[in-house]
């Protein structure tokens, strides 16, 4: 297919939106502003719709209910990342020879500035594109802004059109933002780690290894993409990968960045310094991975060390990973209410290893298809007991059984209740949950908001 070009579409033609989440009213606000009327189709019933359209332009219709044959007059189709793409809808629309492109396309061929920093993996991607952006926000000479945008919360299509050409767009992108790009060429991109997840979705690992790609495949010589050397599956696929290779891993590999005596050190291809940074303060190896990302990345373009340096020094890690949220009676509460999924969880675990048995962890939510057992050998090391959530619970206490107390508490009230009550001084509540929030939260911001109140009333009593 080719790429989106805002030339080749008359203005006043129809445009469709598929899926009116955030990124899906984003970009029809983008298409009405740009001319194109626009019809917007959600599956959604209309008063679950109603309520959360309120910024749609009038000017924008709306079906719901599913999809109509209205679609098929449309001159074109945005897709919304969410929607799988195996929707008998996308067959009905190939059919009829009408493009779909992602929200991410259409919103970059409206950009002027060109310049994208595009950050993905299975996880890892908040917190290394915040940082990413911190950087270039403090090292872009004046003049020159650095934009947020993407999976992190702010809609490619919000975030963009305001840019200017000198501008540099840091892009968390996600493998269903990915999945249907055609033309995306980012100056310097960053694949942090692969693991089975959202399979259900790609359908295949292949699939969800393809979409990952998509940030180095459309790449030349002049770009960058970094790579974690220690993920094999990362690296077997970074040679496939057409731009300059840029890794991180141990220190002994032959790489570009690593950690010894405390700091990153980094080496760019073809240069003779080596520089040596303090890291974030931030807990866990996973954290200096993104430290390191996120410093190749600014080097490849070019940002200065001092900045990177400062950048480092200021940042305190993104809310809901693994986030200290208070101290009560002397039992330290964590909040990771974003590791929604095993190997997540297995990350703050392993951040937690030097403490000895002192963790209580709360576990469980809607259960993801995965099982828990491969998080035994850091529950052995790390947990001294569990306390079970939501749907998953019973699936997580067969998996998990014989090796530390568990505690079914069914809502995250009674986990923080319970954890307080059996905890110890020196013991920390660990809400890291390892499965989606649905089944019990909007999401998992509202999950990790109810936990740090939950922890804020126990501390003021
Ligand atoms: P994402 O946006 O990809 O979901 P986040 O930065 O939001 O990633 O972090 C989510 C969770 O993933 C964290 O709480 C942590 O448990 C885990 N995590 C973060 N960085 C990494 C990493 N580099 N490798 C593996 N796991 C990580």
């Amino acid at each position: 297919m080719k790429p989106f070009d805002p030339k080749a579409f008359k203005k006043g033609k129809l445009a469709g939106v598929l899926g009116l989440g955030r990124s899906g009213q984003s970009v029809a606000r983008l298409l009405v502003k740009k001319g194109f009327k626009v019809l917007g189709s959600d599956v959604r019933p209309k008063a679950e719709l109603t309520p959360l359209l309120k910024t749609l332009p009038k000017a924008a219709k709306w079906e719901w209910n599913g999809h109509s044959d209205r679609l098929l007059k449309c001159a074109f189709v945005v897709k919304s990342p969410g929607l799988k793409p195996d929707l008998p809808i996308f067959k009905t629309l190939a059919d009829k020879g009408i493009p779909v492109y992602s929200e991410l396309e259409i919103a970059l061929a409206y950009s002027k500035a060109k310049a994208v920093v595009a950050i993905t993996g299975t996880n890892g991607k908040s917190t290394t594109t915040q940082l990413t952006f911190d950087i270039f926000k403090a090292g872009l000479p004046r003049g020159r802004k650095a934009i947020l945008g993407g999976n992190i919360g702010i809609p490619v299509s919000t975030a963009v059109p305001a840019s200017k050409p000198s501008d540099v767009i840091v892009l968390e992108c996600s493998s269903y933002q990915l999945e249907d790009s055609v033309s995306f060429e980012p100056r310097a991109s960053a694949i942090l780690n692969v693991t089975a997840d959202h399979l259900d979705h790609h359908g295949s690992m292949a699939a969800y290894l393809e979409a990952k790609a998509k940030v180095f495949r459309e790449q030349g010589p002049g770009d960058a993409c970094v790579f974690n050397a220690s993920d094999p599956t990362v690296y077997r696929l970074s040679r496939e990968c057409p731009s300059q290779r840029l890794y991180f891993g141990t220190k002994g590999m032959n790489i570009h960045a690593w950690e010894e005596g405390g700091k990153l050190h980094f080496k760019l291809p073809g240069s003779k310094k080596e520089l040596a940074l303090v890291p974030p303060k931030l807990p866990g190896r996973h954290n200096l991975e993104n430290a390191m990302a996120a410093g190749l990345l600014a080097l490849a373009r070019g940002i200065k060390p001092a900045a990177i340096q400062k950048a480092f020094k200021a940042f305190k890690g993104v809310e809901h990973r693994i986030e200290p949220c208070g101290v009560v009676r002397g039992i330290a509460c964590v909040n990771d209410s974003k590791a929604t999924n095993v190997d997540s969880t297995m990350v703050a675990l392993k951040a937690f290893e030097p403490g000895g048995k002192r963790l209580l962890l709360i576990l469980g939510g809607l259960h993801k298809g995965f099982p828990y057992a491969p998080l035994k050998p850091w529950i052995e090391r790390s947990v001294k007991g569990i306390l079970t959530i939501g749907s998953a619970s019973r699936r997580i206490e067969e998996d998990l059984s014989g090796l530390v107390p568990i505690f079914p508490c069914g809502t995250l009230e009674t986990a923080v209740d319970t954890g307080l009550k059996i905890g110890e001084k020196g013991d920390t509540v660990l809400l890291s949950p390892a499965c989606a929030s649905f089944d019990q939260f909007k999401d998992f911001e509202e999950r990790g908001r109810r936990f740090k109140a939950l922890v804020a009333a126990a501390k003021a009593r």
